[in-house]
Order: structure tokens, then sequence, then C-alpha cells
């Protein structure tokens, strides 16, 4: 128990680490290719909206949780 604990942590900081350090990632759905193809069509991929990579959900977390802090703390 004590040790699944521990790892549920550690990884838990490895995600935060990973947030921090590298917020971007490249979109699983169009391969990071910004756009995919759909009935024999090119089209913008609607997940990242052609940029091909998107934030991480735990840094858009982050995000909001500063926003909510900056905002209270004034
Ligand atoms: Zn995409």
């Amino acid at each position: 128990m004590f040790i699944a604990t521990l790892l549920a942590l550690a990884a838990l900081g490895g995600y935060a680490a990973l947030c921090a350090l590298q917020p971007f990632v490249r979109c699983r759905k169009c391969a990071g290719e910004g756009e995919r193809e759909r009935f024999g069509k090119a089209r913008t991929c609607s997940r990242c909206r052609g940029r091909g990579q998107h934030l991480r959900r735990g840094r858009r977390l982050h995000n909001a949780a500063q926003r909510t802090h900056h905002a209270g703390s004034r």
C-alpha cells in the first residue's frame, strides 16, 4: 500500500516535471501533421487547429490554477 502511494506520487511528480519542461506535445490525432485526410480531402486538424501540437492537459490545468491564484491574490 505504501509503495503504491509512493509510485503514484513519483508518477505525478514526473508528469508535473514533464509539463513544466515540455508543455507542448505532438498532436496524436494528426501525428503532428496539422491536417488530416478525410474522405480523400486534407482538412485542418480540429484538435490542434493545424499547429500539429497542443498543450498538455496538465499544463492547461497548471495555467488555469495560476490564473485562479492570480485573480484571487489581488
Ligand atoms: Zn492535430
